[in-house]
């Protein structure tokens, strides 16, 4: 049978356990102790089941705040990374058109997608597309676009985005990235070699660019090409 459907039909929405709403609603209250303070974001945490976007192997694990693997040596990231990017996102103002980098599971996206218009969303490896794409469907998610491609060069063909969220590390930042902001949007990125990378909000002003830097970040890297 083919994977995907296997995998639709196993997933279980609702919750039970370990994956039930109270698991969650107690991994938005770790958030909030955590600093994490838009009620937006921690409402739409609330809402998007985590269980679903991992195997079942590790769904029991899903409200841990720990990234969990999700095949082809990739991992979703930890929901407080999650929320903290999301958070600094939506400080920018207008989020009408988001563009991701890194689609992964589909988690950060689906999050995403209860906070703006149109979530965008690349990704190198097409195995994780198809399954995000799965997802989605499952959940009634219809405000997400995705596609396979070398996220450096961004998604020309829908830019400028009002935001955009980079979930892997790059050793200095993409130019091609701060081109398709809108003035006054933001990139959200990892920056550095694993074990020194650090999480930083870059706001395009005209042509010129402001850098926040926000804290250590632990993610896989930004790979070169879509194979
Ligand atoms: N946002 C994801 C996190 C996934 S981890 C989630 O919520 O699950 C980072 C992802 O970035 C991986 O799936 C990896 O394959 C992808 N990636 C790495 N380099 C990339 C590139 N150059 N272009 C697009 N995606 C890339």
């Amino acid at each position: 049978m083919d994977r995907n459907v296997t995998l639709m039909r196993s997933y279980n929405t609702r919750g039970s356990g370990l994956a039930s709403p109270s698991a969650r609603a107690r991994m938005v209250d770790r958030l909030r102790q955590q600093g994490i303070q838009c009620e937006r974001v921690l409402d739409a945490v609330n809402t998007i089941p985590r269980h679903i976007f991992m195997d079942e192997a590790f769904s029991g694990r899903a409200y841990e705040d720990t990234a969990l693997p999700i095949g082809y040596n990739q991992t979703i990231s930890q929901p407080y990374i999650v929320a903290r990017m999301t958070e600094a996102l939506l400080q920018g103002g207008c989020h009408k058109k988001i563009l991701e980098v890194g689609t992964g599971s589909g988690y950060q996206a689906a999050i995403l997608s209860k906070l703006v218009e149109q979530v965008y969303s690349v990704e190198r490896i097409e195995a994780l597309i198809k399954l995000a794409r799965s997802r989605f469907m499952t959940l009634g998610i219809r405000n997400i676009r995705l596609k396979h491609t070398d996220g450096h060069w961004g998604w020309e063909d829908y830019a400028t985005y009002d935001g955009i969220l980079v979930t892997a590390a790059p050793a200095e930042i993409p130019q091609e990235l701060l081109f398709q902001l809108v003035e006054g949007g933001r990139l959200i990125i990892p920056v550095g070699e694993a074990g020194k990378q650090r999480l930083q909000v870059i706001t395009r002003c005209s042509n010129s660019f402001e850098i926040d830097d926000l804290e250590d970040v632990s993610f896989v890297p930004l790979r070169i090409g879509n194979q």
